[in-house]
């Protein structure tokens, strides 16, 4: 071996290709990573929003999510906890109403245990990362969400509390998501609202996600090539070629390919990639929504909004408190619908929702039309949840796959990242001991 050729080449700088390159060191390996972008992380990105720190990707963590748990706490470092809903307003049929959060909790539970099942008596999955276990498990993936909603018997203020909370919580519209997905979501979280909420959106990484995976890739002295996206893959006899846009090389016994699975079908892959694996690249996950941050400057009260699909944004929840300034984090299920980073239409379209909110100072990232990651989480679209697992259940000769979609648990989180870093590393090193 000399500095261009390795044991293993990671593709992707993301929580799974830093978990799966830490792994693969750990156990004595030569390895290189190569990051397209100029820094690691992937779809986590902690930024500064007048000084504080925000989150342009990915945020909350929880005990519930044991990977990047474990990680939070091996690096030791703090939790920050998000204030809680403040009272709310949510639009249903075309007209805004307050409501306050113990109701809108007690309505989404009802409104759970209809689309899901009661821990006691409902359809609920026992074991969310053991898809074999399920009966029916492609029944399930093969119906939307909003199938689901459409069966279901629900008053106008549940049906637009809870279609505001699951397009919120899937980026994406109801039509377009896997049943079986959210169902994997509502199981892992303990079939319960509140622990679901907890799950999902309140505590995070004081000095921010960015902080856990340095932590991570510099205890382990890992070799990072930044600037470096890689354009084809390339297998022939007992070494595989990576060719960077440069035109540069290197090789490596073994591949894992740690971008993201819309990304795939942008590299050329020697033999192609099996059909299966390039349809759902092309197909692609379905989340590609908006997620926007800002500040307002003397609000006597905060606030929050719940708003139905066919909103510019479905949640507005303050995450921060710094005396007077407020910051807010808002998500949508259309990414393009307006620009993140553009204060007079963010102000637009908070006027749209709750007239007294005013922005002074905003910010986003357009992850959809990212080349490097080509929409938000991972978020399977019907039948992808079923087809997914058996695609990718085999590496392709040399290459292996690693990403929050090929988790077991959390699919389209840092959890399911990590969780798929780590099994991959294991399978490769089993390989290359023969
Ligand atoms: C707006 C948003 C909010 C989110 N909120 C949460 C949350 O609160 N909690 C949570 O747990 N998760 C959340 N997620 C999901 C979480 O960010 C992802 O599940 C996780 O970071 C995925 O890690 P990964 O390593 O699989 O992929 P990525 O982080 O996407 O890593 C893949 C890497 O591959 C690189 N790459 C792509 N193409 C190439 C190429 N051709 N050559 C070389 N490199 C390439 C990319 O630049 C990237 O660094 C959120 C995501 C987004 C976008």
């Amino acid at each position: 071996m000399n500095d261009q050729d390795f044991d293993v080449v990671i593709l992707g700088a993301g929580f799974a290709g830093i978990t799966a390159a830490r792994e693969l060191a750990r156990y004595g390996r030569r390895v290189l990573v190569l990051e397209a972008r100029d820094r690691i992380g992937g779809r986590a990105w902690t930024t500064e929003l007048n000084g504080t720190k925000v989150e342009l990707g990915c945020t909350w963590i929880h005990w519930f999510q044991p990977y990047v748990w474990a990680e939070f706490q091996r690096a030791g470092l703090e939790l920050h906890e998000d204030p809680w809903f403040p009272p709310i307003t949510i639009w249903a049929d075309g007209k805004p109403q307050g409501l306050d959060f113990d109701r809108f909790r007690e309505i989404l539970m009802q409104a759970w245990h209809a689309f899901a099942g009661a821990a006691e008596s409902g359809p609920v999955m026992e074991r969310p990362w053991d898809l074999a276990s399920l009966d029916g498990a492609r029944e399930l993936d093969a119906k939307s969400v909003q199938d689901v909603i459409d069966s279901l018997d629900l008053e106008p203020l549940e049906k637009a509390a809870f279609s505001a909370e699951i397009a919120t919580q899937m980026n994406a519209l109801p039509e377009d998501v896997s049943y079986l997905s959210q169902l994997r979501w509502w199981s892992a979280s303990g079939w319960d609202v509140g622990l679901m909420i907890d799950c999902l959106a309140r505590y995070k990484i004081e000095t921010g996600v960015t902080s856990l995976i340095t932590h991570m890739a510099q205890r382990a002295g890992l070799a990072i090539r930044l600037n470096a996206p890689v354009e084809r893959v390339d297998q022939a006899g007992d070494r595989v070629t990576v060719t960077m846009r440069d035109g540069s090389t290197v090789t490596a016994a073994k591949v894992v390919c740690a971008l993201p699975m819309n990304c795939l079908k942008d590299v050329e892959f020697l033999p192609p990639l099996a059909n299966a694996k390039l349809a759902l690249s092309q197909e692609g996950h379905a989340a590609k929504g908006m997620k926007v941050l800002f500040q307002t400057e003397g609000e006597a009260e905060g606030h929050a909004i719940v708003a139905p699909p066919g909103a510019p944004l479905n949640l507005i929840n303050p995450i921060r408190i710094d005396g007077a300034r407020r910051t807010y984090v808002g998500f949508g299920t259309d990414g393009a619908a307006f620009d993140p980073c553009d204060l007079a239409e963010v102000n637009r379209v908070l006027a749209s929702l709750q007239p007294d909110l005013q922005a002074t100072a905003c910010t986003g990232h357009d992850w959809s039309s990212d080349e490097f990651a080509r929409g938000t989480w991972h978020m399977p679209r019907p039948t992808q949840n079923m087809r997914t697992a058996e695609a990718f259940a085999q590496p392709e000769g040399h290459v292996h796959f690693a990403g929050d979609y090929l988790a077991k648990g959390w699919v389209g989180f840092m959890d399911g990242a990590i969780e798929s870093g780590f099994a991959t590393a294991e399978s490769v090193e089993t390989a290359l001991r023969g």
